[in-house]
């Protein structure tokens, strides 16, 4: 791409619809294509479950903040993953980090108990563990950075190297680093992936899943393949729902942020807190990492190790006014969520630990907010 990001996302990638000329993207909602009078597709759509054109406009947009060969978008996070490991050989070896987002972990943990991959876990933000993990051959090796619920901070340039090394393809999840900080591709990544239900969109109006490929290799065309056999592409109202929060995406990410490293600032020594995980924070032990590729701020994801136990940090969580109790991130409100009520056994997540989604909201409100529910009455 041959312009900054923020004219690229603010103008949707320039694509002007040819039929009316309509600034706001279209919205092209249909099931199949007609064809034209030699019988040839006319456009290159044929049906909707293959490929449709407010999916192609979202992925075009995506492609060009990325800098990728192809993008693909589907119906949820958890369909890319899926189609993504799909794709893999049988009893592939996958090399995945032992906290990341629990549905992925679970996912890839009932694959390798059915036999069709083999899973090797290292500890996020441990070069040896990693390396170790990896061993002298892998299929492909998973990278969450910053990674849920803890924020640890996995070095992409170093994880390029060891995959690489061992013949394996690297995809990181960056979910809670959206290509205006993290440009995982140019740092090493052949894919990178993304829920678009979260920064992408930006407004918890629609789920979503992204791959972008830095060069297109066979095993591309087999993702592709998956997506339509599954029937899970995102279809045409959600793809405009991400395409209009993605107009936006350059300016949330700075609020975001800039709330959150508020909010880290206030809270790190509080009576309250035993710590605060955000990987802006000097103190966090992947800050220095964070800080060499996420360009352009932190984002708003963070934790509070809650003093107490359990029953403190539910507490806490359920008392607050402005932060909304609920799952998911990424959004223009503040989201706060117990860990270990959703993830339950599923993971040896800390039991006081409140995971915050930082919004865009006026900090002030947002603190005040954290202080009442962490000193109740
Ligand atoms: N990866 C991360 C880091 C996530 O936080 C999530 C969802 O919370 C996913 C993947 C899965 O995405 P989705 O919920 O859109 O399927």
């Amino acid at each position: 791409m041959d312009e900054k990001q923020d004219t690229w996302l603010a103008q949707a990638g320039h694509i002007i619809d040819e039929t009316t000329g309509s600034v706001a993207p279209p919205i092209v909602s249909t099931a199949t294509f007609a064809r034209d009078a030699q019988y040839d597709m006319r456009n290159g759509y044929m049906y909707a479950r293959y490929s449709a054109p407010t999916t192609d406009h979202a992925e075009q947009i995506i492609k060009g903040i990325e800098g990728a060969e192809d993008t693909l978008l589907f119906n949820s996070g958890l369909s890319a993953v899926v189609a993504l490991l799909e794709a893999l050989p049988m009893g592939a070896k996958v090399v995945a980090p032992e906290v990341m987002y629990f549905g992925v972990l679970v996912w890839m943990q009932r694959q390798a108990a059915k036999g069709t991959i083999t899973l090797s876990l290292y500890k996020p933000g441990d070069r040896a563990s990693l390396e170790r993990a990896v061993g002298d051959r892998a299929d492909l090796v998973w990278v969450e950075t910053p990674a849920n619920p803890d924020w640890s901070v996995t070095d992409i340039r170093h994880a390029a190297q060891v995959a690489q090394a061992a013949s394996a393809s690297l995809a990181v999840d960056g979910t809670c680093a959206p290509p205006v900080t993290t440009q995982a591709l140019a740092l090493g990544a052949d894919y990178s992936f993304h829920s678009a239900t979260k920064y992408l969109n930006g407004h918890s109006d629609m789920t979503g899943g992204v791959l972008s490929v830095k060069a297109v290799r066979p095993e591309w065309e087999d993702i592709r393949e998956v997506r339509k056999l599954q029937g899970t592409i995102l279809p045409a109202f959600e793809a405009w729902l991400l395409i209009r929060g993605m107009r936006t995406l350059a300016i949330r990410w700075d609020a975001c942020s800039a709330n959150a490293m508020a909010i880290a600032a206030h809270f790190e020594n509080h009576a309250r807190v035993d710590r605060v995980l955000y990987p802006g924070l000097g103190s966090h032990s992947g800050h220095d990492v964070a800080a060499s590729q996420m360009t352009r701020g932190f984002g708003g994801m963070m934790s509070f190790l809650v003093k107490g136990g359990f029953a403190d940090a539910l507490a806490m969580a359920s008392r607050t006014q402005v932060f909304v109790p609920a799952t998911s991130l990424g959004g223009v409100e503040s989201l706060i969520e117990h860990r270990k009520t959703v993830e339950g056994d599923a993971t040896d997540v800390a039991p006081n630990l409140v995971r915050l989604s930082v919004g865009i909201e006026d900090p002030i409100n947002l603190i005040e907010d954290l202080e009442k529910a962490l000193r109740p009455g």
